[in-house]
């Protein structure tokens, strides 16, 4: 095997989702402890502590030279490369948080087991789901009560529509918390209860051994034997499904003791598969092919206000980059060099000489790049499929609270939602004056606010409104203005004129359907 081949073979690139507080950053951080990327634990920095008064953004900036590094890592262990992309959570959760799936070839989903599916765990599903990449689960904190395992399982296959593979089962949970039975290596994992550093000890056996019984009480012997062979009689097994994103392999376990992440690490990487191939409008784009491409799937404005340097973050799809070749910016239309290619190793940047297919680099960005953009070798012209836009969640009337500041306040919003950090839309036959501005997280509203007020010297005027879902029209029986509306929904046009309607609640869809017979409704521009 040549060298691409080889190292383009060992690269996995995933993602990590979750809800806040299930324990994201502390199973991220005990991976890069094995990974020997970083020495102690503490050393990645949670958005805990990057949070901060939001008015001011660039002391958060600031602090986030962390964010950007915490938001891609790479590290090696037994031989893979590996490259793990965090979505973030809390308010920090945006439309970056969406597209940085777009970069993963699988996603691995923190569940905390005694709370199962959350809102957010559900939503970055949805997003994975779509993408059909691999999914695998780790239910975290089995050191505490948690729910019990097969209503976990119900949990994730009811309201995900996933199904599940158990690889491996608990035994007991919290302070009767003993461990894990291994099903596919028919061992035990014991659980020794010491936060940190001490690995748990394994032991080999049959279940019907009786040792085992004296291993982990009669009881609870009995209950391990049930509960395997009902997991016996369920689905088996099947690396495809798996490949496909129809079946999750699920693994239980605690990551703040570090009980069962090596394990899941090693599963893990035996079976999510390397750099997928991407589709272009050319036809299939193989990973291991020898020719350099690559996509943007997310920009990130430094807010640094004298340079207004932004860094573009390209997910690599084939072949392999070096630092001082040029390359092709297919919507751009010219050849260029990658200005400061940069890696983010754990906890700093380093510029970097070459990277693989499955690698995530930061460039620096002199304002050409936009979300989607292909990058390709000198040649070969062709455009991978774009970076779908994600439904605002939130939405705020906004106007510049000084009149005089219309022309900045015009060109402020439209430059910043051409960059993909806000969406805009106005209501039908009104000026510029005043924009709807939509978004799937609401940090993204004061970041808006900032970069307006320190990038073009306009103060805003915010109105939230009670919004929370779109549609946009995709067919009228009359004149968009003539539908009736209740007052919980207002029609809007986004700036290539597509009529869409914003309603206070997912009913109100139901109810303004059944009021206006032949209206159709779509949920996203890409069915239009
Ligand atoms: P994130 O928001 O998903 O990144 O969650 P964190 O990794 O920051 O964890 C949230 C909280 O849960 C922290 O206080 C962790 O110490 C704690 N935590 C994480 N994993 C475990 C676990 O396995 N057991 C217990 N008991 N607590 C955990």
């Amino acid at each position: 095997m040549s060298t691409l081949q080889e190292e383009i073979s060992r690269r996995r690139t995933f993602a990590i989702i979750s809800h806040p507080d299930a324990g994201k950053t502390t199973l991220t951080e005990k991976f890069l402890l094995y990974g020997g990327a970083i020495a102690q634990a503490g050393a990645v920095k949670g958005k805990k502590n990057a949070r901060a008064a939001v008015s001011d953004w660039m002391e958060i900036e600031k602090q986030r030279g962390i964010s950007v590094t915490s938001s891609v890592m790479q590290f090696q262990y037994e031989g893979f490369c590996i490259n793990i992309l965090d979505t973030p959570g809390h308010q920090d959760f945006s439309e970056d948080t969406y597209r940085t799936l777009m970069a993963a070839d699988s996603a691995v989903m923190v569940i905390d087991g005694s709370k199962g599916v959350e809102a957010q765990t559900r939503k970055l599903f949805k997003v994975c789901a779509m993408r059909h990449i691999p999914i695998f689960t780790f239910v975290n904190k089995m050191d505490r009560e948690a729910k019990d395992p097969f209503d976990l399982l119900d949990e994730l296959e009811n309201e995900l529509g996933i199904e599940t593979y158990a690889v491996n089962w608990p035994i007991g949970c919290g302070k009767e918390f003993q461990g894990v039975y291994n099903r596919r290596g028919q061992h035990i994992d014991f659980f020794s209860g010491v936060s940190g550093k001490r690995r748990a000890d394994r032991e080999e056996v049959l279940l019907d051994d009786p040792r085992v019984g004296e291993l982990i009480g009669a009881d609870r012997w009995q209950q391990l034997r049930d509960d395997v062979e009902l997991l016996g009689a369920g689905r088996e097994f099947d690396m495809d499904e798996v490949r496909r994103g129809r079946l999750s392999p699920v693994f239980f376990g605690s990551a703040l003791t570090n009980f069962g992440v090596e394990p899941f690490l090693e599963a893990f990487l035996q079976m999510t598969p390397p750099p997928l191939s991407r589709t272009a409008d050319c036809g299939v784009i193989d990973a291991f092919s020898p020719d350099f491409s690559a996509f943007v799937f997310k920009i990130q404005a430094n807010m640094n206000k004298a340079h207004r340097d932004r860094l573009a973050f390209l997910r690599i799809c084939s072949g392999k980059y070096e630092r001082e070749a040029e390359v092709f910016h297919v919507q751009g239309g010219r050849k260029l060099r990658l200005s400061q290619p940069q890696q983010l190793m754990a906890q700093e940047r380093e510029i970097i000489d070459e990277a693989y297919a499955g690698d995530i680099i930061g460039v620096f960005d002199p304002g050409i790049f936009s979300i989607g953009d292909t990058i390709t070798t000198p040649g070969k012209k062709f455009r991978f499929a774009g970076i779908p836009t994600f439904p605002p969640e939130h939405f705020s009337r906004v106007s510049p609270k000084d009149t005089m500041k219309r022309k900045q306040f015009v060109k402020g919003t439209e430059q910043i939602a051409q960059e993909g950090a806000i969406q805009i839309f106005k209501v039908p036959d009104t000026g510029m004056e005043e924009v709807i501005v939509g978004v799937v997280g609401t940090l993204q509203f004061d970041v808006f606010r900032y970069r307006m007020h320190s990038e073009y010297g306009v103060e805003l005027r915010m109105e939230g409104l009670p919004y929370e879902v779109l549609r946009y029209i995709r067919k009228s029986p009359v004149e968009e203005k003539e539908l009736n509306l209740s007052s919980d929904v207002e029609l809007l046009e986004d700036y290539r004129g597509h009529k869409l309607l914003v309603f206070s609640s997912p009913w109100a869809i139901d109810f303004t359907l059944r009021r206006n017979p032949g209206l159709e409704l779509v949920e996203t521009l890409q069915e239009l």
